[in-house]
């Protein structure tokens, strides 16, 4: 038997880093939101009890490096599987591009897994279990929008934002996560109206939301790849209507309602960058999968 499971990428709305803890992890406090931009994850019976990852992206690593294999892993652990799985990756999220791909890789795996080997996790149980994999896995889980807390694993879902078109720009050039938070000076830093973003979507005013975007890793990323300054400062004369970095880049995305600016924008940067998206924003996932 074989499940199928999508896993979509997010973007930050907002990303305000907090404070550096103790463990070495940051406090966060972030509205993060599901976009159509999905890898595909499909989780089958193999013989024996190994776990085998298959990726189609190259630089995508297939052994327990993989947050797919990690979750597998843990999930053989806790519940005592004593069952094969090989976990095949269809990669269309651009990778160490600040969309999550690799979390949401683990999430789906999470969700897969329950299904194929009939675990009966509740929601809670799979947030706790992604919490141990990575910070931006629990959010992954059901995606939708939500503030995340906390390292990012305390999720607390809130209102979809308005209907709008998301075009994404990756430069051609892949950034640690690690290294940029390690470069981050939290005192001098920029920290973004994370409240006010949230009221902004409350209200679904899009103009608002638009103004309040803002990202405490902007500025690091910025520093060491000066093509995201360059695709913002393009984004904002087609038209865009707001402009941000999501997480820790170096993936620029704009935000429109209309049509005929989100064709523009892609026409546009497609001569400037060749990794060009135009997406919308999904709801929240269904958690039960599909069967194949
Ligand atoms: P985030 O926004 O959560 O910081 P990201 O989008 O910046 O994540 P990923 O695409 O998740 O970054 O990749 C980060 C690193 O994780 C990659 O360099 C890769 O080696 C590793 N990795 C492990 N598993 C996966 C996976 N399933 N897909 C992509 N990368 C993975």
């Amino acid at each position: 038997m074989k499940v199928i499971e999508k896993a979509p990428a997010k973007i930050n709305l907002s990303l305000d880093v907090v404070s550096k803890r103790d463990d070495g992890f940051h406090n966060v406090n972030m509205i993060m939101t599901t976009i159509d931009l999905s890898d595909r994850i499909e989780c089958r019976d193999i013989e024996g009890d190994q776990i085998k990852i298959k990726s189609s992206a190259p630089y995508v690593p297939e052994d327990e490096r993989n947050f797919a294999y990690q979750a597998a892993r843990l999930i053989k652990e806790i519940y005592n599987i004593c069952r094969g799985v090989e976990i095949v990756i269809t990669k269309n999220i651009p990778v160490a591009a600040g969309l999550a791909g690799g979390s949401s890789d683990a999430a789906a795996t999470i969700r897969a897994l329950n299904q194929l080997w009939n675990l009966n996790m509740t929601y809670r149980d799979m947030l706790n279990l992604a919490a141990k994999i990575g910070s931006d896995v629990a959010f992954c889980i059901q995606g939708g929008t939500a503030l995340a807390t906390g390292r990012g694993e305390i999720i607390t879902p809130i209102d979809s934002p308005p209907a709008c078109w998301v075009v994404l720009v990756k430069p051609p050039v892949s950034v640690s996560t690690a290294e940029i938070y390690q470069a981050l000076n939290i005192e001098n830093a920029t920290h973004p109206n994370v409240e006010g973003m949230q009221e902004a979507i409350k209200q679904q005013n899009f103009e608002q939301m638009c103004l309040l975007l803002g990202n405490t890793l902007e500025d690091v990323t910025m520093e060491k790849v000066p093509e995201i300054a360059q695709i913002k400062t393009q984004m904002k004369k087609i038209g865009a209507e707001g402009v941000l970095m999501s997480g820790s880049g170096p993936t620029v995305f704009g935000l429109t309602r209309y049509e005929s600016r989100m064709q523009r924008l892609c026409n546009g940067l497609k001569g400037f960058c060749r990794e060009v998206y135009a997406v919308r924003l999904l709801q929240k996932i269904d958690i039960l999968s599909k069967y194949e």
